[in-house]
């Protein structure tokens, strides 16, 4: 899976370094690309931020910089690919700071034209991102959204930041690719970075490969399947006493059904105490099902 991440604070994520999704690129599970927003202005102060119309306080991010920097990720039809502006390495300024840039627009732009002759021989479309922009008027980010956006061969991440980006941005985008407005909670955070890190880990430990055991992905709260709708409960490892607090007994007995049942019953407890919402909607029918397969 590719992704390209646009900010004006790339060295936020520098953490894609590391642990899961730091191994998962170096296996090249994942092809993460972070790039300087401030890349495509042409002001001496770099500017991405203007007051916004109508009055009110705080500033709106710019479309233009978005714009050329969506152009240059994923040319539109009508746009040469080799049109793409090239940024001297020299510019790469912040991107240079982590390790985790590779911001080659030259080499992002010949690949696209490549895309397109492919498509235009072989009679089929280049490829088209799917672009994710983090807002808190968003779609709630659920681990449904997770799985289907891991099903996706490309995601473009557009980071806002003060009082978000000029709306036109997400209009026109709409118009050549698919666009989804994805908030990570009902709060505010100051810029989109700490959602889009959200997003990109709880994506990328479903692409197939990245964990080790994929069985562990069936068992998540909120995982579809088994566990749908009803939250992960309690785990253990060794030892089997830990200041004087002993592991469930049925949990060592090593019976299966046992097991299963018991987990069954503690992911429903900590569902109806955390979420009561998730659990009112729970189907007695749907749970003695599940009962009948433990
Ligand atoms: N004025 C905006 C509002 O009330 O909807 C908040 C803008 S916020 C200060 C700046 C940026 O942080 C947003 O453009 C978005 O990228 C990101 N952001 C803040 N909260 C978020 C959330 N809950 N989910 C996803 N992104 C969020």
């Amino acid at each position: 899976m590719r992704l390209d991440i646009i900010s004006i604070f790339p060295e936020y994520f520098a953490p894609l370094q590391v642990s899961l999704l730091g191994k998962a690129r170096l296996r090249g599970l994942l092809d993460v690309h972070v790039h300087d927003l401030r890349q495509w202005t042409h002001d001496r102060h770099r500017t991405v931020d203007d007051t916004p119309y109508g009055g009110g306080p705080g500033m709106v991010m710019k479309p233009d910089p978005w714009g050329e920097a969506l152009d240059t990720i994923a040319p539109p039809p009508s746009v040469p690919a080799t049109g793409a502006r090239s940024i001297p390495a020299g510019q790469a300024t912040d991107a240079q700071t982590v390790d985790v840039q590779t911001v080659d627009v030259q080499a992002i732009a010949h690949e696209q034209a490549a895309g397109a002759e492919h498509g235009a021989t072989e009679g089929r479309r280049p490829p088209v991102p799917r672009l994710i922009v983090p807002t808190p008027s968003g779609r709630p980010f659920t681990q449904a959204m997770a799985v289907e956006l891991a099903a996706e061969p490309w995601l473009v991440f557009a980071c806002g930041r003060y009082e978000g980006i000029d709306s036109r941005v997400v209009e026109e985008a709409r118009t050549r690719m698919r666009v989804d407005e994805v908030s990570i909670g009902d709060y505010v955070l100051a810029g989109g970075e700490a959602a889009v890190l959200v997003i990109v880990e709880a994506v990328g430990r479903l692409v197939p490969g990245v964990l080790g055991n994929a069985e562990s992905v069936a068992d998540d709260s909120f995982a579809p399947g088994r566990m749908q709708t009803l939250l992960e409960g309690p785990v253990y490892t060794k030892p089997p006493v830990w200041r004087g607090r002993a592991v469930p007994d049925v949990l060592l007995s090593g019976h299966h059904g046992a097991i299963a049942r018991w987990r069954r019953d503690q992911a429903l407890r900590r569902t109806v105490a955390n979420r009561p919402e998730l659990a009112a909607e729970l189907d007695p029918a749907d749970l003695d099902e599940r009962d009948r397969q433990v």
